[in-house]
């Protein structure tokens, strides 16, 4: 068959919340998948599975993770993390750039969608990477909690489960190349399958297939030509394609086209995203711990400037700037095992040596300079109690750049370096849409019958991102959308019958 009420472009987090959330309001629906079935999941499915909500206290997240026992809900501290406190973070990262009709959106809806997930089956934990154990609690910090059970496999997994259960068609091998359209109103998709290109009908189509990450033209285009070094961290598919489809159509470009979300990343990891090594194990997120070195043997950011949920997408691109598109965490021995369990992995690459001397020549870095900057640093560390659950204040002074919180002097052999570059994660600009996921044209009025969802929706992220925000935003605008096309098929259906 080649009429649907909603075709869903992509299978990851946003594509299958549309589609369920489609099918829920009766539409019959397509989803097409560009990889095999091997390959099915988008970023989504390489992803850690943290998931930013908005949420008052303990009994909010209890709802949402049955398993807790009251025992062990005695043991944690939960601070609440509220519509407000998830608002002001957005702004405060994206430097008050982040549309405010779609933040509202994406935080007000926040704890509706995921309860709407964990009632579709999607298992919940808590996420003990963004937690301390200390006078026998754990406590929890940076408004990121939860994550999904196994990941984003599990998260994934669970999704397809949903989408098959309840009768959604799937199609792999199947990359949309083309939007149809009928005076302004869209009528279907091309496909591409196998050789072979299939004509879908449908009364709308909902996008869902990413950013351009993984273009190496667009990037250099948009972001700047180095990037075309950058590697990338999740799936191979994500070239644009929705974007490039909506824009043809008459769509808006929205949001920051010159940014993205990238990561300081393991220096071997695959140059894109392996299927058969998801969980992102190549990330290294300890370096509020530690401190960055170029190859010079120079400090470039402030590792202790925020918690890591707030500065490690765009530490990324700081990674790129350097000789090399290289740097080096480095850690001694007091806060090595105090580091996430990634760097204990048989894929992290380290260099381990009993003096700071030996280090340098092991990772060709400059030898001096690595020396006089940990000389000084040391030197600029100030008093203070060190706690890393709460931003310390516990920071250097005379030094540029400086490190504002969790600055211990680095002086216990044996000494760390984890290599690092620049991994990219999506790009920040892409369409324009309303508050139910419609894409909007040139004029601002929407496209009738495209919708968008996901990591191709511009105007949320600029500069820089809040952790665990992708999902949750992939998830409402999915829904959303997926709901509102639902709606307007049954509308169109209605018209053309009358
Ligand atoms: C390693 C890694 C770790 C991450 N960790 C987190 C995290 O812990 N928490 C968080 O919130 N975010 C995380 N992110 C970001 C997160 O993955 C994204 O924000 C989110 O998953 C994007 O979801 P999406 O559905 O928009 O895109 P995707 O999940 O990438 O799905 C896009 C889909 O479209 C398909 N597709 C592409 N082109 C076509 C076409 N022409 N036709 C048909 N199909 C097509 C792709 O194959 C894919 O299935 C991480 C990303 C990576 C790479």
């Amino acid at each position: 068959m080649t009429n649907y009420d909603v075709v869903v472009v992509g299978a990851g987090n946003a594509a299958l919340c549309a589609a369920i959330a489609a099918k829920e309001k009766g539409a019959q629906v397509l989803v097409l998948e560009r990889g095999s079935v091997e390959k099915r999941g988008g970023n989504s499915f390489f992803t850690d599975g943290a998931i930013r909500v908005a949420y008052n206290n303990l009994d909010n997240i209890r709802k949402l993770i049955p398993e807790i026992t009251d025992k062990e809900a005695e043991k944690i501290v939960m601070p609440e993390y509220n519509y407000s406190d998830f608002y002001n973070d957005l702004m405060r990262v994206t430097e008050a750039k982040s549309d405010p009709i779609l933040a509202n959106q994406l935080i007000s809806k926040s704890y509706e969608t995921i309860s709407w997930m964990a009632n579709l089956g999607i298992k919940f934990e808590l996420n003990e990477n963004q937690s301390f154990e200390q006078d026998g609690k754990l406590h929890f910090w940076g408004g990121l909690p939860l994550k999904t059970h196994n990941k984003g496999v599990g998260l994934i997994q669970k999704l397809f489960y949903k989408a098959e259960e309840i009768g959604i068609e799937i199609w792999y091998d199947s990359r949309a190349t083309e939007l149809m359209t009928d005076n302004d109103h869209i009528t279907g998709v091309l496909v591409e399958k196998k050789d072979k290109v299939t004509m879908v009908n449908a009364s709308s189509v909902i996008l869902a297939c990413g950013s351009f990450e993984a273009n190496k033209k667009m990037r250099s285009e948009n972001l700047g030509e180095e990037w075309e070094k950058a590697i990338v961290r999740g799936t191979e598919f994500n070239t644009g394609d929705g974007i490039k489809m909506a824009l043809a159509v008459g769509a808006q470009k929205y949001g920051q086209w010159s940014g993205c979300h990238s990561i300081g990343t393991d220096y071997n990891a695959p140059k894109v995203g392996d299927f058969n090594k998801p969980g992102d194990i190549y990330k290294k997120s300890s370096f509020p711990l530690g401190l960055m070195i170029n190859r010079n043997g120079n400090r470039f950011v402030d590792e202790g400037a925020d918690f890591r949920n707030y500065t490690y997408a765009k530490y990324g691109r700081e990674v790129l700037k350097q000789p090399d598109n290289t740097a080096f965490q480095v850690f001694d021995a007091k806060v090595r095992p105090l580091l996430r369990k990634e760097y204990n992995l048989e894929e992290a690459t380290y260099y381990k040596a009993d003096s700071l001397e030996e280090l340098a020549q092991l990772i060709s870095v400059d030898k001096d300079g690595l020396l006089k900057t940990i000389m000084e640093y040391n030197a600029a560390v100030q008093e203070g109690e060190y706690n890393p659950t709460i931003k310390d204040g516990k920071g250097t002074v005379g030094i540029t750049p400086p490190k504002t919180n969790w600055a211990l002097r680095l002086d216990q052999a044996p000494y760390y370096a984890y290599p690092l570059t620049c991994g990219i994660t999506f790009a920040f600009g892409g369409l324009h849409v309303n508050q139910e996921g419609k894409v909007l044209n040139q004029g601002g009025e929407p496209i009738s019958g495209l919708y968008a969802a996901g990591e191709m929706v511009g105007g949320i992220f600029y500069h820089n991102y809040p952790g665990g925000s992708g999902l949750m935003s992939g998830a409402v605008f999915g829904k959303l959308a997926g709901t509102s096309a639902a709606q307007f098929s049954k509308e169109t259906l209605k018209f053309h019958k009358a």
